[in-house]
């Protein structure tokens, strides 16, 4: 079985992001980059699931611009078998990666598609949903487990107060929470080698896709810095400050 992983280059988790003055977004530039997290868990999920016998080829996906190439060979580094770039320079809404996606999905034939819960730069947790819905596919999110047989993915999801075990039958599209797995560092060795690994490089029309913006970004502002805080000396005194705040 094939397995397909769309990943995305994000904002290093541990990078500082910044507000462009003009509060018009992030400012990405000098800021250090790297596969978002979740995809990479997805990935790590895929390889396992070859070394197990249970995929034939990973095939990973991106869509972005030629910097967004550099999520690719992470994911080739940990194990995936090629890419493909999906290269443009516009800024691309969950709705048409989702387009794309299903397009891709046409051409590849994948039995399963594992993505990120969500990509942490947006926080949108919208791809998956919209990537099942359009294929018309069972889909399963927040995966913390996943068994794969022939015919059918069993998925258990962390939900309030327990775990759901959903069946699907393939071929499906999952998404991956934290704790599914722990992904490898790739080797030294396995990074050289992801670099001779094939990406071939597509736009959105060859997929007849429209990736122009649907929605309009009004502003975006740093959270307000927090007030320092103060030292009581009794719990009278705190109950005493609350009551003053209006917070008791
Ligand atoms: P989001 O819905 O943007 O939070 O992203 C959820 C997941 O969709 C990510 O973890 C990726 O697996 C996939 N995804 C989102 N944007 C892209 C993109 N530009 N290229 C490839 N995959 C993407």
């Amino acid at each position: 079985m094939k397995i397909l992983v769309p990943v995305k280059l994000a904002i290093d988790s541990n990078a500082k992001a910044r507000v462009k003055s003009d509060e018009s977004g992030i400012d990405l530039a000098n800021v250090k980059m790297s596969i978002n997290p979740f995809c990479e868990i997805a990935v790590e999920e895929a390889v396992r699931l070859r070394e197990a016998g249970k995929a034939t080829e990973i095939v990973v996906v991106t869509i972005g611009s030629a910097k967004a190439q550099d999520a690719l060979r992470t994911a080739l580094a940990i194990g995936a078998d090629r890419g493909i770039l999906v290269q443009t320079d516009e800024t691309v809404e969950p709705l048409a990666v989702a387009k794309i996606l299903t397009k891709v999905v046409e051409a590849e034939q994948p039995g399963l598609v594992i993505l990120g819960k969500q990509a942490i730069d947006d926080d949108c947790n919208q791809t998956g949903q919209m990537l099942g819905a359009l294929l018309g596919w069972p889909q399963a999110t927040f995966a913390s487990k996943l068994d794969l047989s022939a015919d059918a993915a069993e998925v258990t999801r962390e939900v309030d107060g327990g775990h759901q075990t959903l069946r699907l039958t393939l071929p499906a599209v999952v998404t991956t929470d934290l704790r599914l797995n722990e992904p490898r560092y790739p080797s030294l060795p396995n990074i050289m080698k992801a670099k001779k690994k094939p990406i071939e490089t597509k736009a959105p029309a060859d997929y007849g896709v429209d990736v122009t913006p649907r929605l309009r970004l009004l502003k975006v502002s740093e959270p307000p810095a927090r007030a320092a805080g103060i030292k009581v000396k009794t719990a009278a005194e705190l109950v005493g400050k609350l009551k003053a705040a209006g917070d008791l």
